[in-house]
């Protein structure tokens, strides 16, 4: 079936443009009231019926399995393992190979598993893989291994209660995204929602591109100014939003923060800038989005990851970084740089911004390929 030219039959290349399908998740750690299945695990024909009964689920022809095991979330959290067989390695949990005449009777069209989908050690003797061989070779099923399920979502649910627990969050105000952008996911804090009620699974999944909601409770109202955000800037890959004492203040001044001290200057390389105020048409038009495009505006071109925030005139301040984590540090760092500001200018004097000198020599030594700071 295989030439230098490619598949004569079943080639990958059929599904160069997508595939569309009804998909049905099997949650099996959840099914079994644990984190993950323990390498070896098997899931039986029999588990799957119970599970897809208990979820309340039918699975038939033309349909796209997704099985989770937990294989990720056991890694995130006890760190990787060797995945061979033993005695060299702990094995894998996954399918036990009389789930295959199953998928074949219902005709399962395509198999995407976490982890990658089958038990080891196998049940067959001799043979450590028989389930890809069935799947791929003899029943032509397209499986896709190792998806990711829970890292994005449980990362954003992390930082969202990180935002809260710094004080960062008056009520359900603030909320905090980030972006799976191989898979075009952002996941975000759902509207509304108090943040002692946030669980992964309600935390809100939408498309990057489009903005659909694809899973989770209703997503935050602001969506579309993290949208738009991460569609003009390319290296950010979380975002936080907050209406915190000290940035609002600012931005309720509508002024930018000047860099009056070495914190600033450790954070961010010069102000902060503060967005022009939206006219009415704006506000009464696509507001959130075009509060997004107000940021890149202010922006001006500047590194995002120097300038990791921007105050958001009569409203509060929007940070961002590489992780949704990050994210909500610098939502911290740049509320402890506002509260120092608005000290310095009360306290009144000669305040004046820091050298560029100076303001090099801090962002420098901390950001970028020069920098020194903490343990290398
Ligand atoms: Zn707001």
């Amino acid at each position: 079936m295989l030439r230098s030219t490619g598949a004569v039959e079943q080639d990958i290349a059929a599904y160069h443009t997508g595939l569309v399908g009804r998909g049905v998740l099997l949650d099996i750690p959840r099914f079994r009231g644990v984190k993950w299945l323990e390498p070896g695990e098997a899931v039986t024909r029999a588990e799957l019926e119970a599970c897809a009964e208990a979820e309340g689920v039918a699975i038939g022809e033309g349909d796209i399995l997704v099985l989770r095991t937990g294989h990720h979330r056991r890694r995130l959290e006890l760190g990787p393992w060797n995945n061979s067989p033993p005695p060299v390695g702990e094995g894998k949990a996954g399918l036990h190979v009389d789930a295959i005449p199953w998928m074949h009777e219902r005709r399962i069209a395509a198999f995407l598993p976490d982890g990658d989908g089958e038990a080891v050690p196998s049940v067959v003797e001799g043979i450590t893989y028989p389930i890809h061989p069935l799947q791929v070779a003899a029943m032509g099923m397209l499986v896709s291994d190792s998806l990711q399920f829970e890292e994005l979502r449980e990362q954003v649910l992390a930082a969202n209660l990180e935002l809260a627990a710094r004080g960062l969050a008056h009520a359900s105000f603030g909320n905090v995204s980030g972006v799976d952008r191989d898979a075009g996911v952002v996941a975000i804090k759902p509207s509304g929602v108090g943040y002692s009620e946030l669980r992964a699974e309600r935390i809100a999944l939408v498309s990057l591109e489009s903005g659909e909601h694809l899973a989770g409770l209703r997503p935050s109202s602001d969506t579309p100014t993290h949208l738009e955000l991460y569609r003009a800037l390319d290296a950010i890959c979380g975002i936080a939003h907050t209406h915190s004492v000290y940035a609002t203040s600012w931005a309720q001044a509508r002024r930018s923060i000047p860099c009056l001290g070495t914190t600033h200057a450790d954070y961010v390389y010069g102000p902060v800038p503060c967005t022009r105020p939206l006219s009415d048409e704006e506000c009464r038009g696509d507001y959130e989005r075009l509060t997004g495009s107000a940021i890149v505006e202010a922006l001006g071109g500047r590194d995002p990851l120097e300038v990791p925030g921007v105050l958001v005139a009569s409203h509060g301040v929007f940070t961002w970084a590489g992780s949704a984590a990050e994210a909500v540090e610098q939502a911290s760092a740049l509320e402890l740089i506002a509260q120092l500001a608005f000290n310095s200018v009360v306290l009144g004097g000669e305040v004046e911004p820091v050298s560029e000198a100076l303001l090099d020599r801090h962002f420098r030594r901390k950001h970028g390929p020069t920098a020194y700071y903490g343990q290398r």
